[in-house]
């Protein structure tokens, strides 16, 4: 499979510009709006070989993964589609990038630790997904959902584990703290400090659905991120109108 990528103009202009302005998180939205389903795959050795900075959405099922991405690309069905028959152990790829040119990608990795799984499928989809995190040459950036009722799972750990020298060699980290709106602010502000301490150097944001809590500090990390070389857009515009996430009903 060929797609078409963008260039990287990195110059020391850029870089100054980078190091000095945030992105708009209109530009930010804007980006993550173009997700495209790509493609999806049983194993990493199905997957494209991609030289695109690729960002991994992680995390325990029913954390909020789900809503999460859709809440951050506006659009209503796009993470379900992981979550269809035959998908639920798959790793699944959407295209990022404005004007059909890929610039980014991001990958749902279906949620783990559900308790109707058989023990064989759950072992085999971690090995999957370990496999997947440490591997893969183009990963850029891992998001792992927690749901700050709950804390970090036994499996959490695991992945933590897993990623961590990874994150030491400069792979980006950040922990999304889910249905922020489930907390009150005191409850959120100590669930922030706990995370901090437990993500060894990783960036841990609040976020809610439903209260469009942290949507736009989440974007603009992940876009800079995968525009690591390219000027900060803070001029552009093109909004796009949010759309509402699917109903967070828990
Ligand atoms: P996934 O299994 O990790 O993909 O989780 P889902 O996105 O399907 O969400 C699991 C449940 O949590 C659903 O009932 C969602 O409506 C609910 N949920 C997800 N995000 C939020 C949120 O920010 N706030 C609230 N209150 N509920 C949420």
């Amino acid at each position: 499979m060929t797609i078409q990528t963008s260039p990287s103009p990195a110059t020391p202009a850029t870089a100054l510009a980078q190091a000095t302005q945030t992105v708009s998180p209109v530009v930010a939205l804007g980006w993550l709006h173009t997700a495209k389903f790509l493609t999806t795959a049983p194993q990493l050795h199905f997957l494209p070989p991609l030289e695109v900075p690729e960002i991994a959405f992680v995390g325990r099922s029913n954390a909020g993964k789900s809503t999460c991405i859709n809440t951050l690309t506006q659009q209503k069905q796009l993470a379900f589609a992981s979550k269809k028959p035959g998908r639920t152990q798959h790793i699944n790829l959407f295209s990022l990038g404005k004007q059909g040119v890929t610039d980014a990608i991001l990958t749902d990795l279906p949620g783990y630790g559900y308790a109707a799984v058989p023990k064989a499928d759950k072992i085999r989809w971690q090995q999957v997904m370990a496999n997947y995190l440490v591997t893969r040459e183009n990963l850029k950036a891992i998001v792992l959902m927690c749901d700050p009722r709950h804390g970090l799972t036994e499996l959490d750990e695991v992945l933590l584990d897993v990623v961590r020298p990874r994150v030491e060699e400069g792979l980006k980290f950040l922990v999304v703290l889910t249905k922020a709106d489930k907390l009150t602010r005191a409850e959120q502000t100590k669930a922030l400090s706990i995370m901090k301490l437990q993500a060894g150097g990783g960036e841990v944001r609040l976020f809610s659905a439903p209260k469009r809590q942290g949507i736009e500090e989440v974007a603009t990390l992940l876009w800079q991120w995968a525009h690591p070389d390219l000027p900060s857009a803070a001029t552009a515009t093109d909004p796009v109108p949010p759309e509402s996430a699917e109903d967070a009903t828990e």
